[in-house]
Parts: structure tokens; C-alpha cells; sequence
């Protein structure tokens, strides 16, 4: 019998082992993860992005865990010589209804304590001379890293202090029982006093394995990327974003620079026809059935239609796509565009038909689950972590 089991080998999961190993240095604990390997999903698909925090409702947990996040992760990078390069992030205007949303920024950033830098035209462009717009804010904690790496070295200090990783292993079935969870999976049944499930695309049917009803479904988004040819390498000092429609949860196609030194566009947001789908000619039927069964999808879609359509035209057609970046970016061309691999991100969606906003985790006497973390959950992974772990010892204590 195990004291604690983790589903999931994401970042969120190792950051959630990691420090309950800390906390809890004699107790026996185990980590299942489906996959031969950490960080094979959204962790391991994604733009690499230590935010900041600018975007986040004040007071919402999104905002609070990024602010520590930002600087936890550089923290742990540093103890654990992990490379990370503080590069600063300008957030573009390229129209009058987008200055008019930059000042609604501004002032948001001033509400989640963020240091920033409002640029005119010509600042901008002094700055960052390969990019055009009516003006800018800079916002210098932004930060970039590969998280990867980030989680292999919380599953090495996981193993360090005792914990047991199993890949290779698929939980297929949960049982809540009075004083311990049953766990099946496709390697033999474990069980444990306590669970804690931080498994992405598959939150939902984790929460459904307990015999609960989750009241969210999770919706897969792909987010398709190019690559810029390595001459562009040093097109851009900063990471560059356009001003987001405050009405879409994604932050729009943009200019980032990776930690490799490469310089990636993107990610677009469009529906992914399998959780785990991360081509464009991917599907399940199964899971494609319960989508376009499921309430709180169907209002989702019929309420972004015309978003969402502009999305798959861009997916479907390169040239959509680069008349995104050129708004800021005017002297790329569609041969700039070269492959580069998509993520899929785990958005849960209400019965009712909202994209939920903030992180969210449904708790039960002996189990911990992570509903929704999409971005800036990556960032997030370290106060978030130490979040489940704190309601872990409420349970424990109970
Ligand atoms: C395109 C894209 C761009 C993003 N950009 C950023 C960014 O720049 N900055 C940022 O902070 N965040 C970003 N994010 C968000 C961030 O990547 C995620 O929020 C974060 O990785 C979530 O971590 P996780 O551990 O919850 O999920 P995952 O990394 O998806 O891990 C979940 C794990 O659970 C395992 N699992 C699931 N079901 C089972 C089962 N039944 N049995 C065993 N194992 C199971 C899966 O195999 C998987 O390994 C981005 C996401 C995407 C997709």
C-alpha cells in the first residue's frame, strides 16, 4: 500500500510528486504515467513560455500562481542549471481598437503587480526594428525555457527522495473506498491512501473513473507552430504578441523565441478531433461522438463560429496564417514557414457552455484532481504543486 499515488507525468504531476516528497520524506509514493517517458504531452508541446502574469483576471488563481510561478521556476532553474533566459515580452498593437484594449492591459498589469514599459511607435520600432506597430507595452519578467527539462529534473529530485516513477502505465480504473483508493492499471493494481490526478487531456475521465460526475468536459485545442529558417534567428530581441481579443482564451499567434535560439510562430487555436491528436489528419471517432454530443461543446462552438472558422482556414491555409504575423512582423514570407510540431491543450468546458477560465480541482475525501490547467499552467507548476500538496495535508489531517 502506497501513502500517496500521482497520475500523470506532466510537469504538473512531477511538480506535485517532487514536493510532497519533500513534505512527506518517510512516506511510500508511487507516480503512474501512461507514456514511456515524462513531459510526452501538453508539457512537452508547448512554447516554452515563463509568463509573467498579464493577462489573468486579479485575484484569480491564474494570476497568483504566475506571478510566484515566474519567479519559482527561474529559482529552479538556477539551483538545477537549468537554462532559462529572462528575454522580456512586448505586447503589440497593430490598430486603434488594439491600442484601445493595450490600455485596458495596462491597467490589468498594474493590478497584478507586474513591472512594464508603455512604448510609442518609435520606441518600438527602435527596440525592435523588424516589427510594426502603433505601440507596445514591454513587460520584462517574461522569461523562456524548455519544460521538458524542467520536469525531468522534478522527477529526478522525486526519485532522490524516495519516490518510485512507473511509466508504461495506463490507469484504467479507480476505486474510493473507505480507507484507500484502489488504482487499476495496464500493469496490475496498486492502491494508496491518497490519490492526486494531474492527467491533462484525460482529467475529465479520471474524475468519471471515481464514479463522479465531473460537470466539465475537457475539449482539445490543437496549437499548430512554424519555425523560422535559422538566418532569422536574431529577427526579434523579445518575444513578440499581439494584443488578444479579450473575448478568446488564447493569446494569439506570436514570435517566440525558444530556448534552442530557434524563433517559432505561433500557436493558432483550432479543434482537435482527438485528445491527443497532434496532426492535423488525427482523429477518434469515439472521441469525435462525445464532442459533438456533449452540451457544453456544442454551445461553445456555435457561440465562436466564426473564430473558429477563421482559425481552421489558417490551419488549412498557410497564407491565413502568415497574414497573422505579418499585422506585426511585415517582412516574413510564406517560405519563412517552415515544420514545426504541434501541442494539443487540455481546455475544460463547462456543462453550460463556458470555457473555463481559472485552474480548477475537484476534490474528494482521499482524492486530489486537476480539472483545468491550461496556459500559464506550465509556468504555474511549482505554486500549484505546493497548492495540492496543502490540500493533501488538509486531508491527511483530517
Ligand atoms: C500549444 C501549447 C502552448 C502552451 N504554451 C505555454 C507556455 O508558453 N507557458 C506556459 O506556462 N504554459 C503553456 N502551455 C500550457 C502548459 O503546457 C500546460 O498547462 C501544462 O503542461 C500542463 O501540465 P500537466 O502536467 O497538467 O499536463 P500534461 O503535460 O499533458 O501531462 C498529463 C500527463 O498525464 C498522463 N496521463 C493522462 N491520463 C493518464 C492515465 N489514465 N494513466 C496514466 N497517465 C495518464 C499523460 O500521458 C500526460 O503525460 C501551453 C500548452 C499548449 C498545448
Amino acid at each position: 500500500m502506497y501513502d500517496f499515488i500521482i497520475i500523470g507525468g506532466g510537469i504538473l504531476g512531477m511538480s506535485t510528486a517532487m514536493q510532497l516528497a519533500e513534505r512527506y520524506p518517510d512516506r511510500r509514493m508511487l507516480l503512474l504515467e501512461k507514456e514511456e517517458g515524462p513531459a510526452r504531452h501538453q508539457t512537452g508541446h508547448n512554447s516554452g513560455v515563463i509568463h509573467a502574469g498579464v493577462y489573468y483576471t486579479p485575484g484569480s488563481l491564474k494570476a497568483r500562481f504566475c506571478l510566484e510561478g515566474n519567479r519559482a521556476t527561474k529559482a529552479f532553474c538556477e539551483r538545477h542549471a537549468i537554462p532559462y533566459d529572462e528575454c522580456g515580452k512586448l505586447l503589440v498593437a497593430t490598430s486603434e481598437l488594439e491600442m484601445e484594449r493595450m490600455r485596458a492591459l495596462w491597467e490589468r498589469t498594474a493590478a497584478n503587480g507586474l513591472e512594464r514599459e508603455w512604448l510609442e511607435a518609435d520606441a518600438l520600432r527602435e527596440r525592435e526594428p523588424a516589427i510594426r506597430g502603433l505601440g507596445a507595452i514591454f513587460v520584462p519578467s517574461t522569461g523562456i525555457v524548455d519544460y521538458a527539462r524542467v520536469t525531468e529534473a522534478m522527477a529526478a529530485e522525486f526519485e532522490r527522495r524516495g519516490g518510485q516513477l512507473a511509466y508504461g502505465h495506463r490507469v484504467t480504473g479507480l476505486e474510493e473506498r473507505h480507507a484507500e483508493v484502489v488504482v487499476s492499471t495496464s500493469a496490475g493494481e496498486f492502491s494508496c491512501r491518497y490519490l492526486i490526478s494531474c492527467s491533462g487531456l484525460m482529467a475529465d475521465r479520471v474524475v468519471r473513473m471515481l464514479g463522479r460526475d465531473p460537470g466539465f468536459t475537457i475539449c482539445p485545442f490543437r496549437g499548430e507552430y512554424y519555425r523560422l529558417p535559422a538566418q532569422h534567428n536574431h529577427i526579434v530581441n523579445h518575444l513578440i504578441y499581439p494584443i488578444p481579443d479579450p473575448a478568446m482564451p488564447f493569446l494569439g499567434v506570436h514570435l517566440t523565441r525558444m530556448i534552442d535560439g530557434s524563433v517559432t510562430v505561433g500557436p493558432n487555436a483550432v479543434l482537435a478531433f482527438k485528445r491527443e491528436g497532434y496532426r492535423k489528419t488525427d482523429l477518434s471517432l469515439p472521441d469525435m461522438a462525445r464532442m459533438f454530443t456533449n452540451p457544453g461543446i456544442l454551445r461553445v462552438l456555435g457561440a465562436n463560429l466564426r473564430p473558429g472558422l477563421r482559425e481552421l482556414r489558417n490551419s488549412l491555409f498557410k497564407s491565413g496564417y502568415l497574414e497573422e504575423v505579418r499585422k506585426y512582423c511585415p517582412s516574413l514570407t510564406l517560405a519563412d514557414l517552415g515544420e514545426y510540431p504541434a501541442g494539443v491543450r487540455a481546455q475544460a468546458v463547462s456543462r453550460d457552455g463556458r470555457l473555463i477560465d481559472d485552474f480548477l480541482f475537484v476534490n474528494t475525501r482521499r482524492t486530489v484532481n486537476v480539472c483545468n490547467a491550461p496556459s500559464p499552467a506550465a509556468t504555474s507548476a511549482l505554486p500549484i504543486g505546493a497548492h495540492i500538496v496543502d490540500r493533501v495535508q488538509e486531508q491527511v489531517e483530517a
